[in-house]
């Protein structure tokens, strides 16, 4: 899992983003311990933690990882030496952690170098910069604004974006995500964009894949995010999708996950629009971002889920994915004369 430096990160210009054959190629060896990892450490997570962990312990000699736990142990012993945790902290209170080529482990991860984002309630800049210089798991370090329901980006064109704030390192991390129709490699900016928490959004497509519904279909991904479903779309037989997002974070990050995961979509981007990071962060009219095209052709805009629905004219699919507390009724109204089936996933 090292060496080819495919896309540079958008990021943190260094190599934390990787064709997605690659990452696919890679992950059921990333995480897993070899036969010389130290064992289990069967750390109580609730209990208060004593224990000082330094740089190198825990770390297998062989193969350079350590067990999850002893990361967190790590990040613990610098927040207390900060005295921003009590002494009687437990390692539970340090965070949410994300594995940075997400996958469904059945076991505790064994990381090695920047293989993990920490979203952190309790933490300062100063802080966060220590665990980046000193704990080489830990890739970036988030602080969370708000509540944990509370999603990241933005409800809609009028309301003021939520983001939570990368204090240090990198926030770029990808989630592979599988499905009956094949897998695809999704790479977000953490703290700027929501976390997808389960898969029933994917099992909401396979239902429409099973009935045929994707044949060749024109599919309109009206709040796409990273864009995971209207690329699943692609796998699932649609000839043509169009995305759209208001949130600019979440174009620059479809048109990432269009680029890596090119060969397993069968597309290639020809035409993305230069200096998108001028543009406000909240789209109003729609405007053409970027295009590709191949085994099916893909349109991606920056705009207002109403007014791109004025120049679709028509499709046979409109997926709606608005976050959990938007009630999607308005959507429905428009998209229901402009689709042939407007799913609310
Ligand atoms: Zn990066
Ligand atoms: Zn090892």
């Amino acid at each position: 899992m090292r060496g080819s430096l495919f896309v540079k990160c958008p990021t943190c210009g260094g190599n934390c983003v990787l064709p997605a054959q690659e990452v696919l190629d890679n992950i059921y060896y990333m995480y897993i311990a070899c036969r010389y990892c130290p064992p289990d450490p069967f750390l109580n997570k609730s209990a208060p933690f004593h224990e000082h962990i330094g740089s190198d312990d825990g770390r297998c000699k062989k193969c350079g990882k350590r067990h999850l736990d002893l990361v967190m142990g790590h990040v613990l012993t610098i927040l207390k030496q900060k005295e921003i945790y009590p002494d009687d902290a437990a390692l539970k209170d340090v965070g949410t952690p994300l594995i940075a080529y997400g996958y469904q482990i059945p076991y505790p991860p064994r990381l090695g170098s920047k293989s993990l984002v920490l979203i952190m309630d309790s933490v300062t800049r100063d802080s966060a910069d220590k665990i980046i210089a000193q704990v080489p798991e830990i890739k970036g370090v988030i602080k969370r604004s708000g509540s944990q329901s509370q999603s990241v980006g933005i409800l809609d064109t009028d309301s003021k974006p939520h983001t939570y704030e990368l204090l240090s390192g990198c926030d770029m991390r990808c989630d592979v995500i599988s499905s009956l129709f094949g897998e695809l490699t999704i790479y977000r900016n953490q703290s700027l964009i929501h976390i997808e928490f389960n898969n029933n959004k994917i099992k909401s497509l396979e239902e429409m894949y099973l009935k045929g519904e994707f044949d060749n279909a024109k599919v309109f991904d009206g709040f796409c995010g990273p864009g995971t479903l209207g690329l699943f779309s692609i796998l699932a037989g649609a000839k043509k999708v169009i995305l759209n997002d208001a949130w600019l974070p979440a174009i620059d990050n479809v048109i990432l996950n269009i680029r890596v995961n090119s060969e397993l979509l069968g597309v290639k981007l020809y035409f993305q629009l230069q200096d998108i990071n001028k543009r406000d962060r909240i789209g109003d009219e729609p405007e053409l971002m970027a295009k590709a095209s191949g085994m099916a052709g893909i349109e991606v805009y920056h705009g207002d889920i109403r007014k791109t629905a004025k120049i679709l004219k028509e499709c046979d699919i409109c997926l709606i994915d608005t976050f959990p507390s938007v009630d999607p009724y308005e959507y429905i109204t428009i998209f229901k004369d402009i689709a042939k089936k407007v799913a609310v996933i």
